[in-house]
């Protein structure tokens, strides 16, 4: 099959995957069945067409209205769609029909899903953090070895990855508490980190926690800055998990040649 046409079918496929993590993002946070009931119309109730559930499309075709009540459809829906596509094929253009490749798409999956959750409603629902953490787990013993010894040995390895995330996440969440006697890291982000790290293992994990706390600093300031003596402008309450995920995704596909700069001082090459 030409390259061009499987591309077409992966993006395809991103488009129905964002539109199933559309309703996992509407439901999980309120431990909701994900099956049960049908989509419904948020404001008004009315049972959701098939024809009027066409990833993107149909959001243009409706003018972003219900076609019941006509009150907004929010954009958050064609958005998150398109961004499950585009992570898709960049993961197709980076590693192909692989085992490295299909791993990549369902950590974009999980962590395109925890971002927008965590923003939404400031919560990293278990269900998706802890088969998370485990489909890290089975991803590393999946990746191409030589014996089912190697394989073992690189499970282990995640597994380990994953506890010394979470210890760390859990000793910064303690140190905050000791000093500033609120929470300021919830132990879903502990679970996240975990899970990054029981796919991506310990440089990466590394960076993306650099790239997450700088990126929410920045965040930080700002929202202060422009809120000055005036309504805010920017939540002030900060979704610390969607500044990871967002880390994590720039580091899986962009972040080799900080990650290759930084180990060659450790004689390690990548
Ligand atoms: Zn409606």
């Amino acid at each position: 099959m030409p390259e061009i046409l499987i591309a077409v079918f992966v993006v395809l496929f991103g488009l129905a995957f964002g539109s199933f993590l559309n309703v996992c993002i509407s439901r999980l946070p309120r431990h909701e069945s994900l099956v049960h009931p049908r989509s419904r119309c948020l404001r008004c109730g009315a049972m959701i067409r098939a024809l009027d559930n066409i990833p993107i499309l149909s959001w243009i075709v409706l003018r972003a209205r219900c076609r019941h009540c006509h009150q907004p459809i929010a954009w958050r829906y064609p958005a998150v769609e398109f961004a499950m596509a585009a992570l898709f094929l960049l993961c197709y253009l980076r590693f192909a029909l692989t085992i490295a490749g299909i791993g990549c798409a369902v950590l974009c999956f999980l962590l395109l899903g925890l971002a927008v959750m965590d923003t939404e409603t400031m919560r990293l629902p278990d269900a998706f953090t802890l088969p998370g953490i485990v489909l890290g787990i089975l991803y590393a013993a999946f990746v191409p070895a030589d014996d089912w010894v190697d394989r073992l040995a690189h499970a282990g390895e995640s597994i380990l990855w994953a506890i010394l995330a979470a210890l760390f996440l859990l000793l910064i969440r303690w140190l905050f508490f000791a000093i500033r006697h609120k929470e300021g890291l919830g132990m879903g982000d502990v679970k996240l980190f975990a899970m990054i790290a029981a796919w991506l293992g310990p440089a990466p994990a590394v960076l993306t926690l650099l790239l997450g706390a700088l990126a929410a600093a920045v965040y930080g300031i700002l929202a202060v800055a422009l809120s000055r003596g005036r309504r805010p402008f920017l939540s002030t309450r900060l979704p610390f998990g969607s500044f990871l995920c967002a880390a994590a995704l720039y580091t899986i596909f962009a972040g080799d040649p900080i990650l290759a700069w930084y180990l060659h001082f450790y004689g390690i090459s990548r």
